[in-house]
Order: C-alpha cells, then sequence, then structure tokens
C-alpha cells in the first residue's frame, strides 16, 4: 500500500520543531521526497529511506520545492548517496543545485551563524537532475504529481500536487504554518513577489486540494479553505504595509495586530522564539521593499 511518512528536519540547536519533510513509498517499493532538508540533516533522510526499504531495484525522486537550504540543502549528499535517483527543480534553480557556491555564500551572508546550522550543500550530478514544465505531471507506480509554479516566495519556487491523495505540498508558497491557531505567518522574505505570490495561491486553490503538506511545519487539513485564508492574511499584511512605508518594523508588527486578532495571539505566543520572530521581522522587510518596487514601478508609468 502506497504510505507516507512525515520526517522531522529541524536541526539539534533550534528550539522547537521548524522543518518537515516528506517520505512517499509506493507500492512496488520505489520512493518519492519532498522536501530534502538542510544538509545537516541528510543522515536522518537517508536513514529513513534505508529503513524503509530502499533496495537494489528500488528508484527515488526527488520533488524539490526551493532551493532554500532549509529546503533543499540535502540533495547534493541524497543524490550521491543513492545511486538510482533523479531531482526534479524549477527550471531557476537547477544551476544552483549543480553549483551551490554561489547559493552557499548567499546564505552566509544572509543568515549568519543558522547557515551553519543548516550546513553545506553538497554539488548535485548534472545527470541527475531535471525538471518539468508548469501544470506537467509525472506518474509514479500509479501515483500522479503535478507541477505548480508558485514563484512569489521565491523566483524558483514549485509546489507540487498529488492527486490521488488530493494532497499539496506547499513549500513556502502559503505562509509559515501555526497548527495550534490555525493561522499562516506570511513567508515574504526579500525579494517577495506579492503579485506572483497571490497568483500561486490562486493556481493552488484552481486545483482543490483537501489537506497541505507543510515544510514548515506538518500536516494541514484545511486545504483549500486555508489557502483562502492565507491570501486574506497576505492582503492584509500587505495593504497595512503600504500604508505605513515611512515606519519602522516594530510599529507595522503593532498596527498588523490590532488589525488582527488572531496574529495578535501567535504574536504573544511565539515572540520569544528567535526563529519564528525573526521569521516574522524578514517577512514584512521583504513586503517594505516590494512595496517600495511597486510604488516607484508606478511612478515611472
Ligand atoms: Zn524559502
Amino acid at each position: 500500500m502506497t504510505d507516507i511518512l512525515m520526517v522531522d528536519l529541524t536541526p539539534n540547536e533550534f528550539p522547537s520543531p521548524f522543518i518537515s519533510g516528506y517520505i512517499i513509498l509506493t507500492d512496488y517499493h520505489n520512493f518519492i521526497n519532498i522536501e530534502q532538508g538542510p544538509a545537516s540533516k541528510a543522515p536522518t533522510v537517508i536513514k529513513k529511506i534505508q529503513e524503509n526499504g530502499f533496495s537494489e531495484t528500488s528508484k527515488l525522486y526527488l520533488f524539490v520545492t526551493h532551493i532554500h537550504l532549509d529546503h533543499a540543502g540535502s540533495l547534493g549528499h541524497l543524490l550521491n548517496e543513492f545511486e538510482n535517483a533523479i531531482a526534479y527543480i524549477h527550471p531557476r534553480g537547477i544551476k544552483h543545485m549543480i553549483n551551490p557556491d554561489k547559493l552557499w555564500n548567499a546564505t552566509k551572508k544572509a543568515l549568519g551563524l543558522v547557515a551553519d546550522i543548516y550546513g553545506e550543500p553538497l554539488p548535485s550530478p548534472a545527470g541527475k537532475v531535471s525538471y518539468l514544465e508548469d501544470g506537467a505531471s509525472i506518474e509514479i507506480d500509479g501515483e500522479v504529481f503535478k507541477i505548480v509554479y508558485t514563484e512569489g516566495h521565491a523566483s524558483h519556487h514549485q509546489s507540487i500536487y498529488w492527486v490521488n491523495e488530493k494532497t499539496m505540498f506547499v513549500g513556502d508558497s502559503a505562509g509559515l504554518h501555526i497548527m495550534e491557531y490555525d493561522y499562516s505567518i506570511p513567508t515574504s522574505v526579500y525579494p517577495f513577489n506579492y503579485k506572483k505570490y497571490l497568483e500561486g495561491l490562486d493556481k493552488m486553490i484552481s486545483y482543490g486540494p483537501e489537506v497541505l503538506m507543510y515544510p514548515h511545519y506538518g500536516v494541514d487539513e484545511g486545504g483549500v479553505d486555508s489557502l483562502r485564508r492565507h491570501k486574506e492574511i497576505v492582503s492584509e499584511w500587505f495593504e497595512i504595509v503600504q500604508k505605513n512605508l515611512d515606519k519602522g518594523i516594530g510599529d507595522i508588527i503593532d498596527e498588523i495586530r490590532k488589525r488582527d486578532r488572531v496574529f495578535d495571539k501567535v504574536y504573544e505566543a511565539l515572540k520569544d522564539n528567535p526563529i519564528i520572530s525573526q521569521l516574522i521581522k524578514i517577512s514584512i522587510k521583504g513586503m517594505l521593499a516590494e512595496a517600495e518596487r511597486l510604488k516607484e514601478e508606478g511612478k515611472t508609468r
């Protein structure tokens, strides 16, 4: 029977669960992995695949949502470990996985110590990486997966829709999901594209998913309703940012808390969590940059 496992890929240094990967075992003992996690957690993914019966005749299919190192940092390790493996990456991301030097340097610059906690990626062998067009599907042992380009969080982002199970692997295209509050914080880090982020949500909604699987974090049975709700959240946050372009990040957070009572509760509960509070700040920073860009674009028209 086709089975799915969730694997926690949170680095040991983090205070709470932050990264979840997913492994699907098909009827024919082949394996599909969505969200590979950071390089430092490659041994966890490898062990999970091996202990679930990966054999000489098994094949490993790797779907990369996007190349950020908390998501695809262990891709090179996995492709080197498993002979019979192939990765599907958004076309804009492929060259950075084959030669991750630029990606690694940029990550170190952006994240500092956290980059070291994620670990340095290994180059992916060029013969083992490929891509699928937006909307294309691939069938693996009767399981059908559709590729949905969702480029607002990053220009190299794709979601993966598992048709048989009406399940969307959303990557970072639908926010950071806080299960206890059923709330998703926008993942609008620089260079955030507001229009493409909303388009991505609409595309995913059009498939009618019943289940969402987040890398940050876990499973959400809210499906389409959760995606619609996230669209409202992102629009509201962005509207507030646009009206407060001259304000600091702290003031903008206060303004969002005033307008959005659920976020107020989420913030109160998680403000001391360094990873989440940092993400909230950099997401607002990304929105500020995007709002400035759109304002400039409006002027030159
Ligand atoms: Zn990301």
